[in-house]
């Protein structure tokens, strides 16, 4: 809406503003008030100097400069005593137009009777004017087809489709259908496409609406739109109602983070409830709706008759992200190079939203290089381009800022190369993109669900390896590192507060709020003082172990480092093959070194 929170919370402070000056105004012309005798008293023993009357108000100044007020009876009295003695006298008349202009009180009836002006306005446009609110309903031609690598799911669901296309098979008995679906899930996995495809497969129309609609900054309106919204979609039943981002209205009542008011929430998520519950028999609306954190929606919401079917969307594994590339495949013409089951192993973590964004960026690829279909290598620059940012071709670097960050990312792929537990090395590169000098890209051979200590404490090192390297090389570290030691620092702390992998503080966590708690700032600890200090060096130690094993691990390996970064200030751009050749034509250089060495001490006179 045009009228956003924004607009209201500057129009409120404005007006705050405005009054405080108004009252400054005020304070500054306040003079200390006598009482008539008083002034009539002065002014017989001539201590006024000069006078200023204003409608009955008079301000004398006496022989010292002081001024005050009184206020006069009869001017006219005041005025012949005045004139007697030769006193200067200025006349104003009533000061109304100007008091009245800044009157706190009108500035309050504008204000209030332009907000209220404004709500009307809001109210009075319902959905058919909001065409950016509601979708307006279509038949979509999206099926199960289009969904991919979550088998699950959709079986849960064919289940929807089938009381969509077929409700009087299931309600002859008595028995009614089951009305809301909720779909739980990190973003981008699928849920907006698998409530349109319920919609596809079962040929209803498709109603959508976000929660962050609802709430509005007015208390009511969310409910009207929810009241609209529901009678539109009454009207064309069977029919599907997409709620996405239901967690914006239904988070459970006095939970923290919470955006817009909390009248107009709990109103809004009330005339939820309320028509969810009031459905006729034979009107046959499935509410869909999506949200990635069910952990903070009211229980209200998913009581039975609401939304107690819950499905649970999982980013896809390695075959799931396989046969959702295949999807978008369909929609491309692919180079008979490009294996997708590759591709697949090499994304583990992507979405289907970002798979599919990853095959239109290969495509884009391809065709700004003038190809007739697309190959392993526009993938492969497409993903890098995906997780490391676009290539600053026009960066201006020095020779000595990219020997440290070949030096940096080659300290890093070393150390990961070394570990046993470390994720292995896919690609190192000094070519800057984004924010990166480099980037050392690691992939998981497989998709990890829990990580054991010994994985983390090898992430730990990969990352402390950059500035480790630094250190060794030119004794100096640089800012490159910070992002690194941040990660670091970060994995350190949930080793310690989430998964109890200390061995002095014990398996306990010790983290009592989430992230939406510490955003409104009502932080409660539920340790002491002394715990916190324990927890501070657990963390430390972590980092210090880690630290002192990268570096012996990189003094020992300092013939590979060189080589490395070497190879790197060469090439810009070194994948796992190749790293794993320099890795080993040093073993047999160093071993060769040891034989020679050998000898040496061998034919050394004793
Ligand atoms: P969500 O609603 O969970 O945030 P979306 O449904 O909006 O995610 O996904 C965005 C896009 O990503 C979809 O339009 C589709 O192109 C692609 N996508 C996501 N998940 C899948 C999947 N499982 N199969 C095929 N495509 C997918
Ligand atoms: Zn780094």
């Amino acid at each position: 809406m045009n009228f956003s929170f924004r607009n209201f919370l500057i129009l409120i402070l404005v007006a705050i503003a405005v009054l405080i000056a108004v009252d400054f105004w005020k304070a500054e012309k306040k003079l200390p008030e006598v009482d008539y005798s008083t002034f009539m008293a002065q002014l017989n023993d001539k201590e006024i100097t000069k006078v200023t009357i204003e409608g009955g108000i008079i301000t004398a100044t006496d022989k010292f400069d002081r001024q005050y007020q009184t206020f006069a009876p009869d001017v006219k009295t005041v005025l012949e005593k005045l004139e007697k003695q030769n006193i200067t006298i200025t006349t104003h008349p009533l000061k109304g137009t100007s008091s009245l202009l800044f009157s706190p009180l009108l500035l309050i009836i504008v204000l209030g009777g332009w907000m209220y002006f404004l709500m009307r306005q809001q109210k009075g446009s319902g959905f058919a004017k909001n065409s950016t609110l509601i979708t307006p309903a279509k038949k979509l031609n999206i099926t199960f087809e289009d969904v991919a690598g979550i088998p699950e799911a959709k079986e849960e669901l064919v289940e929807t489709v089938e009381f969509l296309k077929n409700s009087g098979k299931f309600t002859k008995l008595g028995g009614h259908i089951p009305k809301g679906v909720l779909l739980q899930g990190p973003p981008g996995t699928g849920k907006t496409l698998l409530a349109k495809a319920i919609a596809g497969e079962a040929g209803v129309p498709f109603y959508s609406m976000s929660g962050s609609d609802f709430v509005e900054m007015f208390v009511g309106v969310g409910a009207s739109r929810v009241r609209n919204l529901f009678d539109q979609a009454k009207k064309s039943a069977p029919c599907i109602i997409f709620i996405d981002e239901i967690d914006a209205v239904g988070r459970s009542r006095g939970a923290a983070g919470a955006q817009g008011g909390q009248d107009e929430r709990e109103q809004t998520l009330n005339a939820l409830l309320v028509e969810m519950d009031g459905f006729k028999s034979g009107e046959t609306v499935i509410i869909v709706a999506a949200t990635n954190r069910p952990d903070v929606l009211d229980p209200a919401l998913l009581r039975p008759g609401r939304f107690d079917r819950q499905v649970n969307i999982l980013p896809p594994d390695v075959k799931g992200r396989e046969k959702i590339l295949a999807v978008h495949a369909k929609k491309l013409i692919m180079g008979k190079d490009v294996a997708l089951f590759k591709v697949a192993k090499s994304t583990p973590g992507f979405t289907g939203a970002e798979l599919a964004n990853l095959m239109n960026e290969s495509a884009l690829m391809a065709a700004r290089k003038n190809k007739n279909f697309i190959e392993t290598i526009d993938i492969e620059e497409a993903k890098d381009r995906i997780l490391m940012g676009a290539e600053r071709k026009g960066m201006v670097i020095t020779e000595q800022e990219r020997k440290v960050t070949a030096y940096h990312e080659a300290g890093h792929a070393i150390v990961a190369e070394l570990l046993p537990d470390a994720d292995p090395v896919h690609k190192i590169t000094i070519i800057p993109r984004g924010r990166a000098m480099g980037v050392t890209q690691q992939i998981p051979l497989d998709d990890r669900h829990s990580y054991s200590r010994e994985y983390l404490r090898s992430r730990i090192m990969t990352l402390l390896g950059g500035r480790t390297a630094e250190e060794i090389i030119f004794n100096q570290f640089t800012t490159g590192a910070s992002s690194d030691l941040q990660s670091a620092t970060e994995i350190a702390t949930k080793m310690i507060c989430e998964w109890g992998m200390s061995d002095l503080l014990g398996p306990r966590a010790y983290v009592v709020a989430d992230q939406s708690f510490l955003q409104t700032g009502t932080v409660k600890r539920s340790y002491s003082e002394e715990t916190a200090r324990a927890i501070d060096m657990e963390i430390n130690k972590i980092i210090e172990d880690c630290y002192q094993e990268t570096m012996i691990i990189l003094e020992g390996k300092i013939g590979f480092l060189h080589k490395l970064a070497e190879t790197l200030l060469l090439s810009e751009t070194i994948d796992a093959e190749e790293v794993n050749i320099i890795l080993k034509s040093n073993e047999i250089s160093r071993q060769n070194e040891e034989m020679l060495r050998g000898r040496q001490q061998r034919t050394l006179p004793t």
